[in-house]
């Protein structure tokens, strides 16, 4: 792998703000691509296959995991999420940083495989900004939205295993810090080890 295209791993609880920071971060950011991750569940309105998920059914999915086919996946609201070791490889290979939005056990995991990653834990300003974001989302029912906050709660503590945590208060001051953060990162493991 080359050295100074680690991979990037954005997280916190739901609806904190990492997809929309994430957007902005690639957005900005041109020495960075996005890993899409493998879903089994169905896309929402206007969602792309391989855009913006790779929709697959569960016997795929098992069958990814028991090939070892995933550097890291998780089970949210009954629906399984992962991440390709391969789309996480191929970016980097291509001398780019890969950004990953993952739940807050996936980081840990991706760390463990790829030692040289960079985690950065997205915080809410309070509880109750975190909890406004959930319920402003027009994308889940109450009871998701339920689970979700309830969840968010226990992984908060997660935080401190992070190498970084960035309070999501101003969306503009949270990309920038995020930027910051990486470009910190690159300049680092692009110097010569002494
Ligand atoms: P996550 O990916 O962490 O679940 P999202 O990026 O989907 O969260 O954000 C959840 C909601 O909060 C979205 O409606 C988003 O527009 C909004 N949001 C994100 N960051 C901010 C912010 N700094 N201030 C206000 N609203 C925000
Ligand atoms: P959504 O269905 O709203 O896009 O995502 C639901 C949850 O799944 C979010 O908390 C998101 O962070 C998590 N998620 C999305 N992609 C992945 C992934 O590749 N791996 C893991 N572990 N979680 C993911």
């Amino acid at each position: 792998m080359n050295r100074t295209a680690f991979p990037i791993v954005v997280t916190g609880p739901s609806g904190v703000g990492k997809t929309t920071i994430a957007r902005r971060v690639l957005e900005e950011d041109p020495g960075t691509t996005y890993s899409v991750s493998v879903t089994t569940r169905p896309p929402r309105h206007n969602e792309q296959n391989r855009a913006h998920y790779e929709f697959v059914l569960d016997e795929l999915f098992d069958e990814l995991v028991e090939t070892g086919e995933l550097a890291e996946w998780a089970v949210v609201h009954d629906f399984r999420y992962g991440t390709r070791k391969c789309a996480i490889e191929e970016v980097t290979a291509a001398g780019k940083n890969v950004l990953m939005d993952v739940d807050v056990q996936g980081g840990m995991s991706i760390k463990k495989l790829y030692p040289e990653s960079v985690l950065i834990f997205i915080l809410p300003p309070s509880r109750e900004i975190l909890e406004t974001r959930l319920r402003s989302r027009a994308t889940d029912d109450a009871d998701v939205i339920e689970t979700r906050l309830r969840n968010a709660i226990g992984e908060l503590d997660w935080a401190d295993r992070y190498d970084y945590r960035v309070v999501n208060d101003d969306l503009d001051a949270a990309v920038r810090e995020t930027l910051e953060i990486i470009a910190k990162e690159r300049q680092a493991k692009s110097e010569p080890a002494s």
